[in-house]
């Protein structure tokens, strides 16, 4: 079967690899059918690393994706062949403190898909899962949809995290796909306003038509004074969901003393700076996001209901052999890409 590889850095190959078999009782052979192209793919693509995890060569990459059951193993009871699911990419081990407490997201034993030293990712024709991260659509969303529900519930375990009550309303610094997918969670969970701010124009477009009271470019305006123009007080929370210095800077601004700041982004550097003078004074509370936790049944729920409309978030298709193409579409933030889409 085929597979997409990182041979070395802004290089990927197609290559021919075994085709896995079942091993394991909970084992399901999926038939991969679309995987998104995350930023954090990209990442890796360009830098060979995110922290401590760095890529060793040829390394699979990949985590957002749809596909169809091929075979199950003797155990499994909750999907059969045939079956279209929305693959979770986070295998916890449900054993150790973390994982007893409920956050499965930041569990010791954590194997997340196209991690290095934690799997390979889901670029190729055919992979294994266990049956627990493979969740049946039962025709009730597309397999792009599907695939779109791993980015969705980052944005929308950013937005229950923060505690967002109705009417609240916020500031969202960065509109690439989290960023929108924090918009659409923020709008469908009850928000009033909700300010959006992009470095492209594109995107800033993009934010407007799809549900931003207003948005803008901080390369062409004041943003800051542009929101508390329209928000005297401050906006309640702010997502930052660029992982640039200058736009904590100002989420901090932004918020109105007591509010929330998300961090959501990440950043190209390890360390970041505060205002701690700002930050005491309007005693901010400052949430961090590891990935989500628990949320991808409910996005596939609001998805299905048409509370939460991703779709549109797609602007790319490309077939598997020109996944390199795809990359470098996204590293480049050319044509107005939003999320390019890999079809097998
Ligand atoms: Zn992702
Ligand atoms: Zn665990």
């Amino acid at each position: 079967m085929k597979a997409a590889v990182l041979t070395s850095l802004r290089h990927m190959e197609i290559i021919d690899v075994p085709r896995p078999s079942i091993k394991n009782n909970s084992d399901v052979l999926l038939k991969v059918e679309k995987v998104g192209v995350c930023g954090s793919d990209v990442h890796y693509y360009e830098t060979g690393r995110i922290g401590p995890q760095v890529v060793k060569y040829p390394y699979l990459v990949g985590h957002e994706c749809s596909a169809t059951v091929a075979a199950v193993g003797r155990g499994v009871k909750k999907v059969k062949e045939g079956d279209q699911v929305v693959v979770e990419p986070a295998v916890s081990c449900h054993k150790c403190e973390q994982c007893k407490m409920g956050r499965e997201n930041t569990c010791y034993n954590l194997k997340f898909l196209g991690t290095p030293g934690e799997g390979d990712g889901c670029l190729r024709e055919y992979m294994i899962m266990p049956e627990e991260c493979c969740l049946p659509i039962h025709g009730k969303i597309t397999l792009e949809q599907a695939a779109l529900c791993e980015p969705f519930t980052i944005g929308l375990y950013s937005v229950r995290r923060s505690r967002l009550e109705k009417n609240a309303n916020v500031a969202i610094l960065g509109s690439g796909p989290i960023g929108l997918s924090c918009m659409v969670a923020a709008r469908a969970l009850g928000a009033r306003e909700i300010y959006v701010t992009d470095k492209l124009d594109y995107r800033v477009d993009f934010a407007k038509n799809t549900g931003a009271t207003w948005a803008g470019n901080p390369e062409k305006e004041d943003i800051v004074k542009a929101i508390l123009r329209q928000q005297p007080l401050g906006v309640d929370i702010a997502y930052e969901c660029a992982g640039e210095q200058e736009a904590l800077d100002q989420a901090v601004e932004l918020l109105r003393p007591g509010g929330v700041l998300m961090l959501v982004g990440i950043p190209e550097f390890d360390r970041v700076s505060f205002d701690f003078c700002k930050m005491y004074r309007k005693e901010l509370t400052v949430l961090y996001v590891r990935r989500q936790n628990r949320c991808t049944r409910l996005a596939m729920q609001m998805v299905s209901a048409g509370k939460a409309r991703i779709d549109s978030m797609i602007t790319h298709y490309f077939p598997l052999e020109k996944a390199d193409d795809a990359f470098e579409l996204v590293a480049g933030y050319r044509d107005g890409v939003i999320k390019a889409m890999i079809n097998l």
